[in-house]
């Protein structure tokens, strides 16, 4: 049977994009099709704006610090719609630049959303035009959770709505205590708002390593947000212009803007995947194999849409894994383990690696080299801020399995760190490296005491 592709691609994010690229330049026939705006979350509204607010909130305790430095910064402002008008110009600009890639290529693209009408088939919505195509790539990514199950949760926004704040609120409610959350907590803070975080747990950040939760905890309340734990919102409600938030705990919080940063989920939702027999999970992420292959033979899928690590990165490797895969005769599975992640809090944090529960969990016995320092810097500056690092190593052999940095240029630090890590590095090549000095990463190869912890100390 002749198809009007070879390959059609639903979502031009970053998975979306890299694959139809290969594909395209590979010989074959691509289409992609995209609802929204090419280059998908981390473009449009996910991580380079974030990124870029992270950078305008930042300058506010530059300018202080600068004070410390001898610098005179009287009468410093922050102009809101100046910033917004140049992040959102860099945004269209990447935006067109990922566009013209793709026409570059070879590979078309449908501006509309595109909806399954049986597995090799799909309808345009707008235009009601059906295609057929030899095979299909679902990278459809994923949005955000707002739960329904909080009354007047319409009067809340999510991190989409974030990027298009038309002036910095003077108090925000930030529902959540994942990456979000503590990324615009910091932001927010940093650019003159009154923050209340509300977590339903005890520490941030579930998942990463324990004194990597604690320390940013500390830090965010250090930093002047306010931290309400063991509570989640009930309702939200209008109230003499601001927003009221009802709390499980009996609390109420009023705030300009209520954000909920509670997760997000696979974009599958009205896709017909059902009609193309391609199984989802639970979650209604697209269930696949190591080499992204759905339940239907010739139907994939990359990036957040299948829920396996929801990172830019990770979905630009599985798609190229893919794309080597079915049309460069190169089979490759990408290799999900010691991928470094980082979380742009402030100050930010970095790991590859093992947490030290997993190691001890995985390993039984584990050596923790860990040092919580004051940067240089700070000491002209007087802030009190303080950097965390942390090396997870499996005693069995003195493999370095986790690296842990909370502090400045911690994502900077940890890119290079993960290679060493990724190579299967010992704490005896750490320690053979020489430190370099003046600096905070020096710090990672002169760690030469194992820590022991208090209630382990001899007396
Ligand atoms: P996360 O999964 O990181 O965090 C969700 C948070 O919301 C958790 O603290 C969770 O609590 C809490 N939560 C979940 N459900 C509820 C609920 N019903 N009521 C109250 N609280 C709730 O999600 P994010 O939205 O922060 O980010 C989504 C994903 O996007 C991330 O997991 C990451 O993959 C990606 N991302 C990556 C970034 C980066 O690389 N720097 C930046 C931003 C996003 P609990 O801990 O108890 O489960």
């Amino acid at each position: 049977m002749a198809y009007d592709y070879d390959l059609f691609v639903i979502g031009a994010g970053s998975g979306g994009v890299r694959a139809s690229r290969l594909a395209a330049m590979s010989g074959a026939k691509v289409a992609v099709a995209e609802e929204y705006r090419t280059g998908g979350t981390c473009v449009v509204r996910g991580c380079i704006p974030k990124k870029y607010m992270v950078y305008a909130s930042e300058f506010g305790s530059a300018i202080t610090h600068a004070k410390g430095y001898g610098w005179n910064v009287e009468n410093a402002t922050y102009d809101h719609n100046l910033f917004m008008d140049r992040m959102h110009r860099e945004i269209d600009r990447l935006s067109g630049i990922y566009a013209r890639n793709l026409r570059n290529s070879g590979a078309e693209i449908i501006e509309e959303r595109v909806e399954f009408v049986d597995a090799h088939t799909l309808k345009l919505v707008m235009s009601g035009r059906t295609v057929t195509a030899k095979k299909i790539l679902i990278a459809t990514g994923g949005s955000p959770i707002m739960p329904r199950d909080v009354e007047g949760i319409d009067l809340a926004i999510s991190s989409n709505e974030m990027f298009h704040l038309d002036e910095i609120p003077e108090h925000i409610v930030i529902i959540g205590g994942g990456y979000i959350a503590v990324e615009f907590a910091g932001i927010m803070r940093g650019l003159g708002a009154r923050v209340c975080l509300v977590y339903r747990g005890e520490t941030v950040l579930r998942g990463f390593d324990d004194d990597v939760r604690t320390h940013v905890h500390d830090e965010l309340k250090r930093k002047g947000v306010r931290v309400i734990t063991h509570a989640s919102p009930k309702a939200i409600a209008k109230d003499d212009g601001k927003l009221k938030v009802t709390l499980s705990n009996g609390e109420s919080v009023t705030a300009d803007k209520v954000l909920f940063a509670v997760g997000r989920e696979p974009h599958t939702r009205g896709l017909g995947l059902e009609k193309a027999g391609v199984k989802v999970n639970d979650k209604g992420a697209v269930e696949v194999d190591g080499y992204s292959r759905s339940s239907t033979a010739h139907i994939f899928a990359v990036g957040d849409v299948t829920d396996r690590l929801n990172l830019t990165p990770v979905a630009i490797r599985e798609a190229q894994a893919f794309a080597q895969t079915e049309y460069m005769n190169l089979p490759t599975q990408f290799d999900h383990a010691d991928v470094p992640i980082a979380v742009f809090a402030q100050p930010p944090v970095g790991v590859v690696g093992m947490t030290e529960a997993e190691a001890r969990r995985q390993f039984g016995q584990v050596d923790i080299y860990k040092t919580r320092f004051r940067p240089m810097k700070d000491m002209l500056t007087g802030d009190e801020e303080r950097v965390l690092m942390k090396i997870v190593v499996r005693a069995e052999d003195e493999r370095v399995v986790g690296v842990h940095i909370v502090g400045p240029d911690a994502p900077e630090i940890i890119q290079a760190v993960a290679i060493a890590v990724k190579m299967g590095a010992t704490k005896a090549d750490f320690d053979r490296t020489c430190a370099l000095h003046p600096s905070i990463a020096e710090e990672l190869v002169t760690l030469r005491e194992k820590f022991v912890p208090p209630e382990l100390k001899p007396v």
